[in-house]
């Protein structure tokens, strides 16, 4: 299996440890597979019979056709291990005796669902290195505004071949999200705050990936630069599985006969989950409806209903902040499958240009085939958490109340009646500050109480991650002024 950019009319191809090493197209693309695999009624017999490790070295089999099988299930064995997705890596909970199954994504080592990719990503990298014939050390630098430093930190800790170094804005990510990359364990990894806001963190790692005179010093010390961002291929693949896995669990508790069609509700950011939903559909997955989830910032909503992308709006900070996005950077591999690569990169072109464009009506009739918008406010949030807990004694958190929430009006505005797997993806705790408040209508005593306060009132045990956090011992303390994020990262190698 070959991968092409997303923009690229000639269709150029790479292999998938190329793309994974790489990231992003030279065109300023997305890799997307050349062909789209599928799934067959014995594929998914065979893989009722499996443990989640083995359905994901089955499914990634699928795409990274460089990979041996031995080597897909050795690092799907080490990612998903049941001693890091303590509880299973992607089990069903079901809302009483409601059409609705709860995918709970927040089992891994940092309480939400970007460990399901990050924890395989770096075992494929470390592996496409040797593939590439690449000798150097990647060094992977990330500006995060909180989760995504923490997953990837997790992941990329002690993957041999790999280094890595995290900027936060010193004041722009919570105390519980502080607390858990300053007590980061790992030989191989850095953690830096920087006196700024995240877009001063963000523009100061771009300024260091476009700076050719510092490429030449790192490639001089062995090294390379590469990112742990969500548009790589290496981090999306692993995403398809658990619409499979799910299906397959739906089955073997006969929930569902082989061929019934289920719907999936995904809560909807950067849209890398719901378009891995996509995908499981295209592979032949008996998927229905696929519902976008927004909060406030409503933009896809607003695409999905008129099919135009309009970025020129006012941006709102939620208390479900990972969906607080403008640029939903997956959709452009939506748009690739529905209007093909000249279309996309013209729409593209005009979005970088203008900030909007609006796909013409066959392009949006063909994603309405399969895409649902609806969002939920902050309100509508922060009842369905209470509704949630009232109705059927099950705790979610914030993100994962978007999508109930959507779930619930796709399901009133159309009737339908199909199981639908509703994507969680964050543990209560992890967003336990704005939990406790919607459930208890006031706030709790500081932001660490509010695990220990949430826990006594529900009776709902603590996910493991989040237990003990504020009595591990602090190893990340440097603050650095946002002007001197390369030095840091030269002094870091360095030591
Ligand atoms: C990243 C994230 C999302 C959004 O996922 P996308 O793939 O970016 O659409 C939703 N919820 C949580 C908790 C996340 O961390």
């Amino acid at each position: 299996m070959k991968f092409q950019s997303t923009r690229d009319k000639n269709a150029a191809k790479f292999s998938a440890a190329q793309v994974i090493k790489q990231g992003l197209a030279a065109d300023g693309g997305l890799f997307v597979p050349e062909s789209i695999p599928t799934l067959t009624k014995e594929d998914i017999t065979a893989l009722c019979a499996m443990d989640y490790p083995a359905r994901a070295a089955f499914i990634l089999g699928k795409f990274l056709t460089d990979y041996t099988a031995e080597e897909l299930l050795c690092d799907c064995r080490e990612a998903y291990a049941a001693t890091s997705f303590v509880g299973g890596a992607a089990p069903l909970h079901q809302l009483g005796d409601t059409e609705t199954h709860v995918m709970e994504l927040w089992h891994g080592p940092t309480a939400a669902f970007k460990d399901m990719a990050l924890q395989i990503m770096p075992r494929l990298l470390s592996r496409a290195l040797v593939k590439t014939g690449e000798e150097r050390t990647a060094l992977i630098l990330v500006a995060t505004s909180g989760d995504t430093g923490k997953a990837a930190l997790e992941g990329y800790k002690d993957i041999d071949r790999i280094k890595m170094m995290v900027f936060y804005p010193v004041d722009g990510v919570s105390v519980v999200q502080k607390l858990q990359m300053q007590t980061q364990t790992g030989d191989n990894v850095n953690v830096t705050a920087i006196k700024g806001n995240f877009d001063d963190a963000q523009s100061g790692v771009k300024k260091i990936f476009g700076d050719a005179e510092v490429a030449r010093a790192l490639d001089k010390q062995g090294y390379f630069l590469s990112s742990a961002n969500s548009i790589n291929w290496g981090r999306l693949a692993p995403q398809i599985v658990y619409y499979v896995s799910a299906y397959c669990d739906l089955l073997n508790a006969g929930k569902i006969a082989y061929g019934d069609k289920i719907n999936v509700t995904v809560p909807t950011g950067n849209f890398g989950n719901i378009f891995a939903a996509y995908l499981a559909k295209l592979m032949g997955l008996p998927l229905d409806r696929l519902v976008c989830a927004s909060n406030k910032n409503n933009i896809l909503t607003d695409f999905l209903a008129t099919g135009t992308y309009d970025r020129n709006r006012h941006f709102y900070l939620t208390m479900s902040p990972s969906m607080d996005i403008l640029i939903s950077s997956n959709l452009e591999r939506l748009l690739y499958f529905v209007a093909g690569p000249e279309k996309t990169a013209a729409y593209m072109k005009s979005l970088n240009e203008t900030g909007a464009y609006t796909v013409d009506a066959a392009d949006l009739a063909a994603i309405k085939e399969s895409f649902d918008g609806f969002y939920a406010d902050e309100q509508d949030t922060a009842a369905t958490i209470r509704a949630t807990m009232q109705d059927h004694g099950y705790l979610i958190d914030t993100h994962t109340a978007v999508a109930v929430s959507a779930a619930k009006a796709y399901q009133a505005a159309t009737g339908d009646k199909k199981p639908m797997v509703v994507a969680s993806t964050a543990s209560p705790y992890k967003f336990a500050c704005d939990v406790y408040t919607s459930l208890y209508g006031e706030a709790p005593e500081s932001p660490l109480a509010a695990l220990s306060q949430l826990c006594e009132k529900t009776g709902v045990e603590i996910t493991y991650p989040l237990r003990g956090i504020g009595e591990r011992t602090v190893r990340f303390t440097d603050v650095v002024d946002a002007t001197e994020m390369q030095d840091a990262m030269f002094a870091y190698l360095a030591k």
